[in-house]
């Protein structure tokens, strides 16, 4: 049997260096460069290639790849806690090669790809040459992919995709679009889409509009509002088999999800680091704030919520680790999912609390995490959604009570063990 909670030594040794490297050479760059996605922004290729070049150096380069797609193949767990020290800062996730929505898409054309696709857009999406967007919502409704119009119609030697996706994160960045289009629209509720690769520059890509999320001060916003007017494709730009999009998709999202939730880590820990010095350093009626049960309360709740979803998350990534499927933790991924919105909405609300009027100011970044909370409660899919399947998952073998009354009621328990222990009832005088 084993079980344990310890990093071992080599590899905790690679987290410190990793975690001096983000203090000291990430966290700068994030203070003067405007995205990190954005490879036309001089200042952020004289800044993020060579510190790029410094991860692949010390092997930390998209770890969570196989060596076959130029990464360590170091699996999930040792990428959540890699991470949950990256994911505090904005560049971090592209320094070290593991950015959303890159990483999932990665899968998808490893997996799906041909090797001519692979050589165009896998080779320098993992080498950080060029970063991808995935465009998968519809302006009409995200919830429930059944609603999705936006359709591809084979043509010759071509698909041709007409439609309209919206917050297609970094689509202003990307250099091409993973796109899941209908392709048979009277198919059982499953089969009717597909996925698509679609080069950004392909005529008939338009970017309608970039719209900005609250929080994010960024001169034009990043989350794209997508028309696709007779987009012509080559077919084998299809991913997958004609009809499996969703089943495409879950290659990704399953990856992204668990992602998103190990920066989270990284954040709520940083919003309550923030909380303890400002509870340590602020003085008021004669003694500090730490010194003042109700915020010594805050800090106890952040810290519980923080190890309870660090703990969830971890686990999960072991588990992607033992099954290498995602199918067999699809209720892990989804209470991760589920969970991060609120750990870090709860966290950082009171780090803002603590810090009065400063923790709301645009000097601090509580803010824009506490929107990020809204963010994560609805990229991925909404955390209604994941919690429904949960639930739907969690009783799917779960039989009825064979009665009127439920198995555990107490009365008939009793008479069932005063039944099994009659004899010595019996020999008490108590039966
Ligand atoms: C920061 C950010 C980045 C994103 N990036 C991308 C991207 O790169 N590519 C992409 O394709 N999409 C992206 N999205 C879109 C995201 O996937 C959708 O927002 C999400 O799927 C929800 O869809 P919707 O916004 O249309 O909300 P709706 O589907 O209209 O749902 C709105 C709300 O209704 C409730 N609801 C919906 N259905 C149910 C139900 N069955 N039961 C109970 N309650 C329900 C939930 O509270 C939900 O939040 C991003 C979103 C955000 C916020």
């Amino acid at each position: 049997m084993s079980w344990g909670f310890e990093t071992d030594p080599e590899y905790q040794k690679v987290l410190d260096w990793a975690e001096a490297f983000v203090t000291e050479e990430v966290e700068p760059v994030d203070c003067v460069i405007t995205h990190a996605y954005d490879m036309e922004d001089p200042l952020r290729q004289a800044l993020i290639p060579p510190l790029q070049q410094r991860v692949r150096e010390k092997g930390l380069w998209a770890t969570h790849l196989g060596p076959e797609l130029g990464g360590q193949g170091f699996g999930q767990l040792k990428l959540g806690l890699l991470n949950e020290i990256i994911g505090r800062t904005h560049s971090g996730p592209i320094v070290f090669g593991a950015q959303a929505p890159d990483s999932g898409n990665s899968e998808i054309l490893a997996h799906y790809g041909t090797p001519e696709l692979k050589e165009r857009f896998l080779k320098p999406l993992v080498n950080g040459d060029i970063v991808s967007c995935y465009s998968m919502t519809e302006p009409q409704g995200g919830s429930d992919p059944t609603s999705f119009i936006t359709s591809a119609v084979a043509d010759g030697d071509s698909w041709v995709i007409n439609g309209e996706k919206w917050f297609s994160s970094n689509a202003r960045f990307a250099s091409f679009f993973i796109i899941m289009a209908v392709t048979d629209p009277e198919a059982a509720r499953t089969d009717r889409a597909s996925m698509f690769i679609v080069p950004a520059d392909t005529p008939g890509v338009e970017i309608v509009r970039n719209t900005g999320v609250w929080g994010h001060n960024y001169e034009v916003g990043t989350h794209a509002y997508m028309r696709f007017t007779d987009v012509r494709i080559p077919r084998d730009h299809l991913l997958g088999e004609v009809g499996r999009g969703f089943a495409v998709a879950q290659t990704r999202l399953g990856g992204g999800r668990i992602h998103h939730a190990m920066r989270t880590v990284g954040l709520v820990r940083a919003s309550l680091d923030m909380m303890m010095e400002r509870a340590k350093t602020r003085q008021t009626r004669g003694g500090s704030l730490a010194d003042k049960q109700l915020v010594q309360q805050m800090v106890a709740d952040s810290w519980i919520e923080l190890e309870q979803f660090r703990l969830l998350v971890l686990r999960t990534a072991w588990r992607i680790d033992q099954y290498k499927d995602y199918r067999r933790v699809i209720n892990d991924i989804a209470a991760v999912k589920s969970a991060m919105p609120k750990v870090l909405h709860d966290v950082a609300s009171r780090a803002m609390q603590v810090h009065g009027s400063l923790g709301v100011s645009d000097e601090l970044p509580l803010g824009k995490w506490l929107s990020e909370s809204y963010h994560m409660a609805l990229a991925d899919g909404a955390t209604e959604i994941h919690k429904m399947q949960i639930g739907r998952n969690l009783m799917r073998n779960v039989e009825p009570a064979p009665g009127l009354w439920p198995t555990m009621h107490l009365p008939a328990r009793v008479e069932s063990a005063r039944e099994k222990f009659r004899p010595q009832l019996e020999d008490l005088g108590l039966y």
